[in-house]
């Protein structure tokens, strides 16, 4: 599958707990042929106590949600996953070990999902915050990882290769309300590259997505899901 993208490539997608808005911006991406990857966590908002057993995670499980997200994944866009309660895994994977790790944040949401259809394959990590060890960790169930341009290091960010797809398993996105995030899509034009962008809740970003979607089509780039990147 990866040799049939096409350059410029544009990965988009959207993280946390926004179904419900999520659904509502579907017809603004099917209007601008875009399919898109979204990461949703099961604990909304990081006020909220952790779910720290299946009971709590299947009692925090929002209405909208399964609806929302399958609707979402009806139009051709990927469901990937976020983790359980959106914590920094690189400091968790150090005080309770990869084991607990898997068994607190990912595998509880996995078995959930998969009883409501989804097999999740790809994974976002919260605050883009990781370590060797937890990508380690992760691989094992996870075809693909995204994590994030540091706002303090934008120089980080990636124009990817066909060739860098066929062997990365970890990429670093640009979140489009950084400043600068239009010299990085500009980056991928140039270089007829591929590159990673997100973004959270649509409604907040609606003039970013505009002018994402407006400098895409002037230049020819396609939008891909995760899914584009499964064997
Ligand atoms: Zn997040």
């Amino acid at each position: 599958m990866i040799d049939m993208i096409k350059v410029p490539a544009i990965f988009l997608s959207f993280d946390d707990w926004w179904e419900r808005e999520w659904v509502k911006y579907l017809p603004m991406l099917a209007d601008n042929n875009v399919k898109a990857t979204f990461y949703p966590c099961i604990r909304k908002n990081l006020g909220m106590p952790i779910l720290d057993s299946e009971e709590k995670i299947r009692d925090a499980i929002r209405p909208a949600f399964w609806p929302s997200l399958k609707e979402i994944q009806a139009q051709g866009h990927t469901i990937g996953f976020h983790s359980v309660n959106h914590l920094k895994l690189s400091f968790l994977i150090k005080s309770i070990g990869p084991q607990n790790l898997m068994k607190t944040e990912i595998h509880p949401g996995l078995k959930i999902f998969s009883e409501n259809g989804f097999k999740l394959k790809h994974f976002a990590y919260p605050f883009g915050n990781y370590s060797p060890e937890t990508n380690d960790a992760l691989l094992k169930y996870f075809l693909t990882i995204r994590t994030i341009v540091p706002l303090e290091i934008p120089s980080m960010m990636r124009a990817y290769s066909i060739n860098d797809l066929q062997k990365t398993k970890v990429f670093i996105a640009f979140d489009i309300k950084y400043p600068g995030w239009q010299s990085a899509l500009d980056l991928v034009f140039k270089k007829q590259s591929i590159g990673f962008f997100f973004t959270h809740n649509p409604y907040d970003s609606i003039s970013e997505l505009n002018e994402l979607f407006y400098s895409a089509k002037k230049h020819g780039a396609t939008f891909y899901p995760m899914s584009a990147l499964e064997a």
